[in-house]
């Protein structure tokens, strides 16, 4: 048990979301002292603001769905409503459990949790509370907020952010979404299954614009056949509260009114005010800089996690603390390849992708040197029984190893497991071709795209 009174610890963490706690159990794990500091709960906002409780808010809307849509399957149901008192208390089960667990776990590794506001003093100490812990090293870990836009002020009432959303103690009538990205994405998904009329407005030419292009087609596709309105190229120009709710104002000169406004613009790194500035750390717009080891410019110090520019993802937050926790220890790991970590958004359908995009693809490679095969979902027997459409699309170099997979579809999400470890390892389209699928899955698809790659397409329509 580190004791940091004694003198200085191996490793002082600031912040205990996805990134700071997976630094803190791999570093006790490999013997180094460490103190991790929060001021509010372990697991940060992944596990109390984030992927869980989002996540069990889209099994809820998917339950509702099943149920409209249960005569489909032969099966006579009656849908009596949505009771969000209920749903929030599965909610809370959920991420209580896995609180708990969490709690137990780092304190079974010997980890010494600091519960209050850190703040860094030095390039090896931060204080809390008046006690100064030092440290060999400090991990800045202190993650992100939900941004807002310039004159758009949060009330938490009816113009709300995706906290507010979470604790909603009733389903919205209709809502707004201003930002067609992931976050959007899933609360227009959840509350369009629970009865809402929602619209997006996302100011680029597409929803998750960070998609390949053909997946966000397939996704505004299936969310124009569930009635989710989206509005693209479409930019903000103000909000007014009235007495039913909000009336949102669009640069094309037309308005919207809802019962909200879901503000979901994206995540601004929490560094304001942290000692950061006062100590030297190189910043961007607030995000700390780091190098591919994740270190800033002060050598005594990395940053992970949403607080560096770049993929805002849980489990790259996870992937960046063992990294800094293993070098610490004298290991040598490899950095992590941002390209190839997996990305999934879990509305309905769900889109799921590894790698690089067509375009991206094209640009660094060269537009003859790629190739590319879509497998549509209409030919996969799962995704049929299942009612699902959509496609998986893999991109490889020629003669060359796979370089992206892009997918749409109900549960596709459980696919790019499978999708990363072929782009990780760099496998060909051949190696994949000869890997036996089982029958029938919707991993199939991803099996026939493959073959198809490896010019041997077997259920696949020219
Ligand atoms: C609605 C939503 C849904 C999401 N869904 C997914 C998903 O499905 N999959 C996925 O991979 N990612 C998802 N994310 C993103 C994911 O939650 C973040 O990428 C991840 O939580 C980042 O981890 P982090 O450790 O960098 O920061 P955080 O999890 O934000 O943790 C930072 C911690 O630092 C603490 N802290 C801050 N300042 C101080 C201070 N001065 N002193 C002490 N403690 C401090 C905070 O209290 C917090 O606990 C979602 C995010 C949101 C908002």
């Amino acid at each position: 048990m580190a004791e940091s009174a004694a003198g200085p610890v191996d490793l002082v963490i600031l912040g205990g979301g996805s990134g700071g706690y997976a630094a803190a159990l791999r570093a006790a794990e490999l013997g180094l002292s460490v103190v991790l500091v929060e001021k509010d709960k372990l697991g940060g906002t992944c596990l109390h603001r984030g992927c869980i409780p989002t996540k069990a808010l889209l099994h809820s809307a998917e339950i509702v769905d099943n149920i409209h849509e249960s005569e489909t399957f032969g099966v006579l149901s009656t849908f009596n409503g949505v009771d969000m008192a209920k749903v929030n208390a599965y909610k809370e089960s959920v991420v209580g459990g896995l609180f708990k667990g969490l709690t137990g776990l780092i304190k079974a590794r010997g980890i010494e949790v600091v519960t209050g506001e850190g703040r860094l003093v030095s390039p090896t100490a931060v204080a809390v509370d008046g006690r100064v812990i030092e440290g060999r090293h400090v991990i800045l870990a202190t993650g992100s907020y939900s941004r807002s836009l310039p004159g758009l002020e949060i009330d938490h009432e009816k113009v709300i952010t995706s906290e507010d959303a979470l604790g909603l103690d009733r389903v919205p009538g209709s809502v707004v979404v201003l930002g067609g990205g992931v976050i959007g994405c899933e609360f227009a998904s959840v509350w369009r299954s629970y009865g809402a009329d929602v619209t997006i407005v996302e100011a680029l030419p597409h929803l998750v614009p960070l998609e390949d292009e053909s997946s966000s087609k397939l996704l505004e596709r299936g969310f124009r056949r569930r009635g989710i309105k989206f509005k693209l190229k479409t930019r903000f120009s103000g909000v007014k509260t009235t007495d039913h709710g909000v009336t949102v104002s669009l640069e094309d000169g037309s308005t919207l009114d809802a019962e909200l406004l879901l503000v979901a613009v994206g995540r601004g790194p929490v560094s304001a005010g942290l000692g950061y500035e006062e100590v030297g750390v190189a910043m961007e717009r607030g995000f700390v800089l780091v190098d591919r080891d994740l270190r800033t410019n002060i050598p005594t110090i990395s940053a992970i996690g949403d607080l560096r520019p770049g993929l805002q993802l849980a489990h790259v937050g996870f992937a960046e603390g063992i990294l800094v926790a293993e070098q610490l220890a004298g290991l040598n790991p490899v950095p992590v390849d941002y390209d190839n970590v997996p990305r999934v958004t879990y509305s309905s359908p769900e889109v799921a992708s590894v790698g690089v995009t067509l375009a991206v693809a094209k640009e660094r490679f060269g537009a003859d040197a790629v190739t590319s095969v879509t497998y549509n979902l209409a030919g996969n027997g799962k995704s049929q029984i299942l009612k699902t459409s959509g496609a998986v699309t893999v991109i490889a170099v020629k003669d060359g190893p796979v370089v992206g997979v892009h997918m749409v579809g109900d549960r596709v999400g459980e696919l790019i497991a499978e999708a990363q470890l072929i782009t990780n390892w760099e496998a060909y389209p051949s190696d994949v071709a000869q890997l036996i699928h089982p029958h029938p899955t919707m991993s199939e698809a991803l099996g026939e795209a493959h073959l198809a790659l490896a010019g041997k397409p077997l259920h696949l329509h020219d």
